[in-house]
């Protein structure tokens, strides 16, 4: 998305709580919510609520665009009609990371590019994207997949923190909207503040120095070559085939779907659910056909997929670098140390992490 100046405001700090009061008034809003230790995108009810001090939600708000779990359509069993009772409501989502805003970008290209998801096209619609800027802790590699910043993805407002304001970038017609419904809270953008946003890209930047990040550059190649190597088998070993790793990523999208009867089994519904490539029978197919019975091949394929496939598909990364696999995986598999391996760096180091394998395990 093209910056430029006539698109941007300023917001001081001290408005944003009525700014989160005024968001909450044009429809429902989603924000960061702070639950235990750890940080959940949730319904508000109450603005002092909300939190902006996080580095990653546990799910994405992907969960707000593609619930986990939802009725496609009921069906009739004795007369074969169809009915959805589906309609998508307006909301507000703040908060969303960089990265998950990238990572609904991939969604919008996956569900909307061909044959165009009509539930998804209407929840699209009536959806407000508001980012905020961040800063990465030791899981995130965003800065190797091109998502460090929210240039390139949709959103319809960016806030990036400048010190005592936010510097609001406006990304499309219904942030302006939403500009000129709370005019009031915001101020127009000086040349100290411009500096400000400079100086708040580049300290973010400066944040991944020191940092061993994967280097991606020819990914799709070097996976391809490196499909037989040892490190997938190595890596794979501690996996647990939980399927972790998928559910919170903020890209994955795969799905599997039950005939729900009622008691009487005149009534049948459809219900998509989430489902892992990770499972061990997701590629069990009718005939026995077993395209992936090893966690080996599993464990390769959800690489193959994010960096061979979705390029191939929608010529980006299926890898935002949010760290969520990583960070979530009870086995403490990380992504960017495989990726590093495939690439023969630090081979010994991260070779003796891989091989504390906990057991043998059947799949
Ligand atoms: S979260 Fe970790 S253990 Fe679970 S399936 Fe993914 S890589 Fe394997
Ligand atoms: S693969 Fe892992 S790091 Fe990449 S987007 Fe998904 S959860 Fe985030």
């Amino acid at each position: 998305m093209e910056f430029h100046i006539e698109r941007a405001k300023v917001l001081p700090k001290a408005n944003l709580w009525d700014f989160l009061e005024g968001l909450r008034r044009v429809s429902p809003l989603i924000a960061p919510v702070r639950r235990g230790g750890r940080v959940a995108f949730s319904e508000i009810n109450d603005i002092s609520d909300v939190t902006i001090d996080y580095t990653r939600t546990v799910l994405p708000p992907k969960k707000f665009l593609v619930p986990y779990r939802r009725v496609r359509f009921t069906y009739s069993t004795e007369d074969l009609s169809f009915s959805s009772t589906f309609k998508a409501r307006q909301q507000i989502i703040f908060g969303i990371h960089s990265c998950d805003l990238h990572g609904i970008s991939i969604l919008d290209s996956i569900y909307l590019k061909e044959n165009p998801d009509p539930r998804y096209l209407d929840v699209r619609k009536k959806t407000v994207l508001i980012g905020i800027s961040c800063m990465p802790d030791d899981f995130c590699f965003c800065l190797s997949t091109g998502t460090a910043f929210p240039d390139g993805a949709n959103w319809d407002l960016f806030l990036t923190d400048i010190g005592a304001d936010y510097f609001v970038s406006i990304g499309s017609p219904k942030g302006d909207e939403l500009i000129i419904e709370l005019k009031e809270l915001f101020r127009d953008i000086e040349r100290e503040d411009l500096e400000l946003y400079k100086r708040s890209t580049k300290k973010k930047k400066e944040a991944f120095r020191n940092r061993k990040l994967p280097d991606l550059e020819r990914i799709s190649q070097l996976i391809e070559l490196e499909y037989e190597s040892p490190v997938w088998e190595e890596e794979a070993r501690r996996c647990l085939s939980c399927g972790t790793c998928t559910n919170v990523c903020p890209t994955c999208f795969c799905y599997t779907s039950v005939d729900v009867p009622d008691f009487e089994g005149k009534t049948v519904k459809r219900v998509e659910f989430t489902t892992s490539c990770q499972y061990p029978y997701y590629s069990l197919v009718a005939g026995g056909h077993y395209f992936k019975p090893t966690r080996t091949a599993r464990f390769r394929h959800r690489y193959y997929h994010k960096f061979v496939g979705y390029p191939y598909q929608i010529e980006k990364f299926g890898c935002v670098g949010c760290g969520r696999c990583s960070a979530e995986c009870p086995a403490e598999i990380s992504m960017v140390e495989t990726l590093r391996r495939l690439r023969g760096e630090d081979e010994e180091e991260l070779r003796e992490a891989a091989e504390q394998t906990f057991t043998d395990r059947p799949f």
